[in-house]
């Protein structure tokens, strides 16, 4: 006998929507169909094993599915724990999950939003009706004699009929509707697809009965991919690790390295975690473009590139999360938010962080090329987290007056190297190897023996904002007027005495220059070039004035102090001209023309440099 039930009001409303609002993604109403499925059987082996008799000896827990492209009928069938009437009622008719109870909440009756809400929570069961006219759950209880079908267009009411069943389980039948967008889904290829997009890594067997060109029934299993990342790592070999990196990287090649983690205790998760040798297609520039991981719960598929599991400067990553904790419809709104999400992004930045270090201390060379192809990225890291700083600080390489052209330095082994009488970490900021190679800045600290970090890559001088200190020494640029070293007695006593006969030459430049710098002096350190321009503490960097013109933000010009080598003959020579009573001409500019050049700085006026430079050369 059939009796009829009305919904609870809460489920004609979910109903109504999920029926007459348009859903652009409605394939997912399989994944949830399969999904459900999978708790079953995982709930039937749970249980018999207190129960044996609950799980006949040879039955294989598995999901079935049939697609019929003549009667558009689908069908989803497990033999799992199964429902007996009050469980159909119950289950079926009301709603008991918290998530869909939000949803509902959230409902505004603006009908463009509330889509849109529909979109963002999926909500399990009732989303067949998204493409069925009619659906029936054929289910009988493990355990139980009695079986019982609950039917329903999906309108107010349903009912529940007595009707034998001989397996445990519950077997779904929907009824397509007439719509283009529904009916396709007895297509057998439609089917395939959809399964191996969302559950290719369910642990259950899924398999699709069809009937092949002779109406012959052909069965076929789906998922063959074990979830690797399920797996105890003891039990995968290498291969397997690199060929899944392939599937979830999509690039090819091979990772330069991996973690594998199962996380049991508060939260349990799993997380596959890969660093691929070669950048990602398009990784340096487009920021905020795709981020590598793969969100996985329970194992069913959830999204691709997943922004909240991983900061924006580990965007080189690839993998997968997979967790227990989150619901199958979870939201990217509830993502953005969600302090189980807040942890996995912690868990997998830790992990890659761990992972680089484990190659940077035992496979040298193999960091050396990640760091060419994906540092940059890494050191975006500096300004926006304060949370991994000292791990990053030890993952950091450079170029220094010290390295072959090959090498990098790390800091440890820079402050290995360090002199005693060395008490800072001093490094050089440029638009190129080449172009800091060359400079006047360098002089002092070579001829001390002490080694410059080499800074060249656009996001540097960013970085050296949060880099202060490395194990208790201080980050000093040597483009800075205040970087001294310590001095000999015979070495202060020569200094003031040039600082007194080149006081009054001083002036004059300074007069002269005036528009340009802030004033001239004397230096203590130049040793081979004649003159270079320092910078006042705090005052912003030529590279970063730079950076920021071209970003289109005029900063004031912060005019910067000129420094002359008072033992270069080219020095000494206008010191003698200018004691002489004799006009400077165009030495001041040349002066200031070359110290630009020899920075790496671009000439203001380069037309004006070089015929000041041809009226030096024609002076006799
Ligand atoms: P959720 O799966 O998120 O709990 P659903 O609306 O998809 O929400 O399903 C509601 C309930 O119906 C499930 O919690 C489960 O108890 C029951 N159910 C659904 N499908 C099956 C099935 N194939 N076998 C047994 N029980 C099921």
């Amino acid at each position: 006998m059939s009796e009829k039930m009305e919904f609870q009001t809460e489920v004609r409303e979910l109903l109504n929507l999920m029926i007459h609002s348009l859903y652009s993604n409605k394939e997912i109403f399989l994944r949830e169909l399969v999904s459900n499925a999978a708790d079953a059987l995982d709930k039937l082996r749970f249980l018999s094993i207190a129960d044996p008799s609950l799980l006949p000896g040879d039955a294989e827990l598995r999901i079935d599915i049939s697609a019929n492209d003549e009667t558009k009928i689908l069908t989803v069938e497990d033999n799992g724990i199964g429902m007996n009437k009050d469980d159909l009622i119950q289950n079926l008719g009301t709603i008991a999950r918290s998530g869909t109870k939000n949803f509902l909440q959230s409902i505004t009756g603006d009908a463009k939003r509330d889509v849109n809400l529909i979109g963002q929570f999926g909500v399990g069961f009732y989303s067949a009706f998204m493409v069925a006219s009619k659906v029936e759950v054929h289910s009988k209880k493990a355990g139980e004699e009695q079986g019982f079908q609950w039917t329903s267009e999906g309108t107010g009411e349903f009912s529940i009929d007595e009707l034998p069943k001989e397996k445990n389980g519950t077997k779904i039948t929907i009824y397509l509707k007439d719509e283009d967008d529904c009916k396709n889904f007895s297509q057998d290829w439609q089917i395939r697809s959809i399964v191996r997009k969302y559950s290719e890594f369910v642990t259950h067997p899924i398999y699709i009965r069809s009937l092949d060109k002779d109406k012959k029934e052909t069965i076929e299993r789906l998922n063959e991919k074990p979830a690797l990342w399920r797996q105890s790592a003891k039990s995968i070999e290498e291969k397997q690790y690199k060929e899944f990196y392939e599937l979830v990287s999509h690039e090819g090649g091979e990772p330069l390295a991996w973690s594998h983690t199962h996380v049991e205790g508060a939260q349990e998760f799993w997380s596959l975690l890969y660093i691929p040798s070669k950048a990602p297609f398009g990784m340096r520039y487009a920021s905020e473009q795709s981020r590598g991981l793969k969100l996985y719960v329970k194992r069913v598929f959830i999204m691709d590139d997943c922004k909240e599991l991983l900061p924006n400067w580990l965007r080189f990553a690839r993998g997968v999360i997979d967790t227990e904790d989150l619901p199958l419809n979870v939201s990217r709104e509830i993502l953005q938010s969600n302090k189980i999400v807040v942890n996995l992004k912690k868990h997998a930045t830790k992990k890659i962080l761990d992972t680089l270090q484990g190659v940077a201390n035992d496979r040298k060379e193999d960091y050396a090329k990640f760091w060419v192809e994906m540092g940059a990225v890494l050191k975006e890291g500096f300004y926006m987290n304060w949370e991994f700083l000292d791990e990053l600080k030890n993952l950091l390489r450079f170029k220094s007056t010290k390295t072959s052209e090959k090498e990098f330095t790390g800091l440890e082994e820079y402050i290995a190297r360090m002199p005693e009488s060395q008490k800072e970490i001093y490094y050089i900021v440029g638009e190129s190897l080449s172009a800091v190679q060359g400079s006047p800045h360098l002089e002092a600290c070579k001829s001390k023996g002490y080694e410059v970090l080499f800074l060249t890559d656009t996001v540097d001088e960013f970085m050296m904002q949060s880099l202060h200190e490395f194990k208790d020494k201080k980050f000093h640029d040597v483009a800075l007027g205040d970087l001294e070293f310590e001095k000999t007695k015979e070495e202060e006593e020569a200094e003031k005495e040039s600082k007194k006969n080149y006081e009054k030459l001083c002036e004059s430049l300074q007069k002269i220059l005036g528009e340009d710098v802030s004033e001239v002096r004397v230096s203590s350190r130049l040793k081979d070039s004649p003159c270079m321009l320092v910078r006042a503490a705090g005052a912003m960097g030529a590279h970063m004035e730079k950076l920021m013109s071209l970003q289109g933000m005029e900063m004031p010009k912060t005019k910067r102090i000129l420094e002359i080598n008072p033992e270069h003959e080219i020095c000494k020579n206008l010191l003698a001209k200018s004691e002489a009573g004799e006009d400077l001409g165009s030495y001041p500019a040349v002066l200031y023309g070359q110290a630009l050049l020899a920075e790496g700085s671009v000439l203001p006026d380069p037309a004006a440099f070089v015929s000041a430079m041809n009226r030096v050369l024609l002076s006799k």
